[in-house]
């Protein structure tokens, strides 16, 4: 049922996602006295771990630095089962959050939000959703997350397959039943990799249509007991320190040693011991070398190599699974529990549809070059419009009624992140330009974020200012700087959805900035210091 409304209801701020940090934003700028409307999508909170519940999802960060650090009762009270707990448990956590602070009272679910329109002589943002209702907002807050408008290739056909296409990003609550069924699976990145090594000993049959072969990393994942939780949760309010003062916004960060002046055999031994620890810590909290050195990248990339050859029984199929396009930490290095076990099990085939391209959907499957795979249902483990998808699939338009997709289709612009020319009193998190877009642990940049945030608008109103925009010399200084951080990196030499690439059309771009989170947060602090330098104001 559409509503017919006269005159916009009125309040400070709308906050579009009940994510991790549209559900902080609530919160936060609630404690700062703001009337606060949020609206979400999905029938409950949660965002990620709401709509990606599709077998075998878990989280890559460690429980105990994936969460908030807002409320030491909370901080307390919480206990988590294991380092890296699957989807159902985040999802429980977020729920009782929500209900513990009474987050769900601001929010409107079921409802997504259609469009946002600048009114410039009003200075507020008119905002409608598709329930018909429109209210109108000072601020507006945009929490829909990096890595949450869904990726769906237009295959040939696909309308003609009798049986169910599922993407990983829209699960159905209600589950799957495997037991028996032929499964396609398309796509081997973070996701798709967990959806196979959890569903490959419940299938009658699964066919992996793989284009790109992706760098793993084992995870090592422990129970927690009490004495674990103990000792974790004793150091709480260090680690909370300390996660914003790392590259990755992981509580380990990069180190000194110099893997390049080893013997082989102290550098196999080294690599060995960082490997061990099964997180991505191999990653992100060896050497930055990793990143931006071919040389030293090449030897980590040997070394996973050989890993993952290992462990495969057909060396055909190793020749596939083992990467041959780009080099190791270049695009998002999942972790993985039996994945490459999966591959010798004997109903698991691989097809790579580099070798052998997707042409069509039928009626009983799919076909590549090489001829028909039969499947009863079909998952995309296909990936998301990263970044930008899910801002530009709201119809936002700011001043003289620029939409930003168009504006982005030109090259996508952000001051850090946080803010866009030409859109004044909108705020964004995990945006483009920003290390929460991809070189983050999430929950330590969104909380960063929606402090800086709120702390923005409690400034312009104890300082009876109305709008605030980041000027197009500030926007082109960082961008500029962006750009010149990305291109000392590794990263841009690799087609992933760091680049947008994954997506048809899209410019080639990195997404987040690869400056580390420690970088950013200090730029975001000193921005603060010095009231919003280079934003004008009124
Ligand atoms: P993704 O990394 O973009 O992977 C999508 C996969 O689909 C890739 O293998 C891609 O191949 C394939 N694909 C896309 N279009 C295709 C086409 N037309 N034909 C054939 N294959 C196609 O997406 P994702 O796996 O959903 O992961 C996205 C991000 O979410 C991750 O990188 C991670 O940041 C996050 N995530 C985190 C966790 C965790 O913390 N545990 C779990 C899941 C996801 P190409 O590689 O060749 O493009």
């Amino acid at each position: 049922m559409t509503q017919v409304q006269s005159s916009p209801r009125q309040v400070d701020v709308v906050v579009v996602g009940a994510g991790f940090a549209g559900m902080y934003g609530v919160h936060r700028l609630r404690e700062a006295g703001l009337s606060v409307q949020g609206f979400e999508a999905g029938d409950s909170v949660g965002g990620t771990w709401y709509w990606n519940r599709y077998p075998g999802a878990r989280v890559d960060s460690q429980s105990y630095i994936y969460q908030y650090w807002f409320s030491d009762e909370l901080l307390k009270e919480w206990d988590w089962s294991e380092r890296f707990p699957a989807q159902p448990e985040t999802e429980r956590y977020l729920n009782h959050v929500a209900d513990k602070f009474s987050i769900r009272d601001a929010i409107q679910f079921n409802t997504r939000v259609e469009a946002a329109i600048w009114d410039d002589s009003a200075k507020r943002w008119t905002v409608s959703n598709d329930r018909g209702e429109t209210l109108s907002a000072q601020f507006l807050l945009m929490s829909t997350g990096g890595l949450s408008a869904p990726n769906t290739p237009p295959f040939k056909h696909h309308e003609k397959f009798k049986g169910q296409i599922i993407h990983t990003g829209r699960w159905p609550k209600e589950g799957v039943d495997f037991a028996g069924k032929k499964v396609g699976v398309i796509g081997t990145g973070a996701t798709g990799i967990q959806v196979i090594q959890t569903i490959a000993p419940l299938v009658g049959q699964m066919t992996v249509f793989q284009r790109t072969a992706n760098y793993t990393i084992p995870m090592r994942n422990p129970q927690y007991d009490d004495a674990a939780r103990a000792e974790l949760k004793a150091r709480s309010k260090a680690m909370e320190h300390r996660v914003h003062r790392t590259f990755a916004g992981f509580d380990y960060d990069w180190q000194s040693t110099d893997l390049m002046a080893m013997t082989p055999e102290a550098r196999e031994a080294q690599l060995d011991e960082w490997f061990a620890d099964g997180s991505l810590s191999f990653w992100i909290g060896s050497i930055q070398g990793v990143l931006l050195d071919e040389g030293i990248n090449a030897v980590f990339s040997d070394f996973v190599k050989r890993k993952i050859r290992a462990r495969i029984h057909d060396p055909k199929v190793a020749d596939l699974l083992v990467p041959d396009d780009h080099g190791f930490g270049t695009r998002r290095v999942p972790l993985e529990t039996k994945y490459y076990e999966a591959y010798n099990q004997p109903n698991v085939k691989l097809v790579s549809v580099k070798a052998t391209p997707i042409v069509e959907f039928t009626e009983r499957g799919i076909r590549t070059t090489e001829g028909e795979h039969e499947c009863d249902i079909v998952i995309f483990a296909t990936g998301f419009d990263a970044g930008t998808g899910a801002l530009t699939r709201v119809d936002i338009r700011g001043k003289d009624g620029v939409s930003l997709k168009d504006a982005w289709a030109e090259g996508i612009r952000t001051t850090m992140g946080l803010q866009v020319h030409g859109y004044p009193n909108m705020f964004m998190t995990m945006a483009p330009f920003s290390p929460a877009a991809a070189f983050c642990n999430v929950p330590t940049c969104l909380q960063q974020q929606i402090d800086w945030i709120s702390d923005c608008v409690k400034y312009l109103r104890a300082s009876g200012l109305k709008v605030i925009e980041p000027s197009l010399e500030i926007e082109n200084k960082w961008i500029a700087h962006h750009d010149e951080v990305s291109a000392m990196t590794l990263i841009p030499k690799t087609n992933s959805w760091y680049m947008g690439s994954n997506i048809e059309g899209k410019k080639r771009r990195l997404l987040a900035y690869p400056g580390g989170v420690n970088t950013y947060r200090a730029a975001c602090e000193d921005l603060k210091a010095k009231h919003y330098e280079g934003f004008e104001m009124a």
